[in-house]
């Protein structure tokens, strides 16, 4: 006898949830930082919202609401998100040493990062 039931009626359960970063929430981190890169302080160019602590760092469990709270991300453009990549902010800063980047300046982009989570988000509304 068969037991693996009735064709058709299996279904996969969803990997955990790694919901991205909303548009409300993604310009509301922009502004806190001025709209501008804590990373190389550029401005007026493309950002992308970067979590400080990468996502795959998160385990499976962590909430969305952890991975994506506003302590946990920041205004970074496309290039230096990219080059970011997974590190977390050690590693990076690690990495920025090891191409040269010198080490005051290397010093001041994790100060910057450190000062941009702690700031207070702007309220959602503009009233
Ligand atoms: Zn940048």
């Amino acid at each position: 006898m068969s037991t693996s039931g009735p064709a058709g009626r299996r279904f996969t359960i969803p990997a955990p949830s790694r919901a991205e970063v909303g548009p409300a929430l993604a310009f509301r981190i922009q502004e806190r930082d001025g709209f501008e890169c804590v990373y190389c302080g550029a401005i007026g160019v493309t950002f992308e919202v970067d979590h400080v602590r990468a996502r795959a760092h998160f385990p499976a469990s962590a909430p969305v609401s952890a991975v994506n709270s506003p302590r946990n991300l920041v205004t970074a453009c496309t290039d230096c998100n990219q080059a970011k990549g997974p590190h977390e902010l050690p590693g990076f800063t690690k990495l920025l040493r090891h191409r040269g980047v010198p080490s005051q300046v290397v010093t001041d982009v994790a100060r910057r990062v450190r000062a941009a989570v702690r700031r207070r988000l702007p309220s959602a509304a503009n009233s």
